[in-house]
């Protein structure tokens, strides 16, 4: 397949909700290699479907280090069915090249989606892990939702944005999550 671009944060597809796959057909199987691709050529952590202008419930994940061989999960429909624990950590994104900045984010996660045989899947993400991460903002980027809205600082990601020439901080998009706001002050 190919190496796609990959969509900058002001793009309006990077905000729009992905729909739903209802069959694990090829045309779904070459979207997956696309990311694969991009991602790997990108040398990201992850990569939702969204971000290669398709907006389908797809995102591929890749935590290995260098020295690893390499290990792509793809996530098919994914949702996050259990969360616990909260964290701090600087995060960045594809569409966001060299801006990184604190985000809040769940400590533990459950996913549950399809493979690429369109058999469905449990997985765990606990401590805070690169993984427990990524699920969280590639799943998020299904739904429209980034990493900024869950910055810890306003003004200074908008700072770092400016510094990169990207577009503000959209304050109707901060995210406001009650229970992890609990968590982190536990
Ligand atoms: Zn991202």
């Amino acid at each position: 397949m190919a190496v796609k671009k990959v969509l900058k944060y002001g793009e309006k597809t990077l905000r729009e909700p992905s729909k739903e796959v209802h069959k694990v057909s090829k045309k779904i199987l070459d979207l997956v290699q696309d990311l694969m691709d991009t991602m790997y050529a990108q040398n990201g952590v992850g990569l939702a479907a969204p971000q290669i202008g398709v907006n389908y419930r797809v995102f591929v994940i890749d935590v290995s280090s260098n020295n690893e061989p390499l290990n792509p999960q793809v996530f098919i429909n994914p949702k996050i069915i259990k969360k616990s624990g909260a964290v701090i950590s600087q995060e960045g994104c594809l569409s966001f090249p060299e801006a990184y900045t604190d985000v809040k984010r769940y400590k533990n996660v459950m996913v549950k989606a399809l493979d690429i045989n369109g058999r469905q899947f449990v997985l765990e993400a606990k401590d805070g892990s690169l993984l427990a991460r990524a699920i969280q903002h590639e799943n998020d980027h299904l739904d429209g939702i980034l990493f900024i809205d869950h910055c810890t600082n306003r003004f200074e990601a908008d700072e770092i944005l400016a510094k990169y020439n990207l577009p503000p901080i959209d304050p109707d998009k901060l995210i406001k999550d009650d229970i992890l706001e609990k968590e982190l002050n536990q």
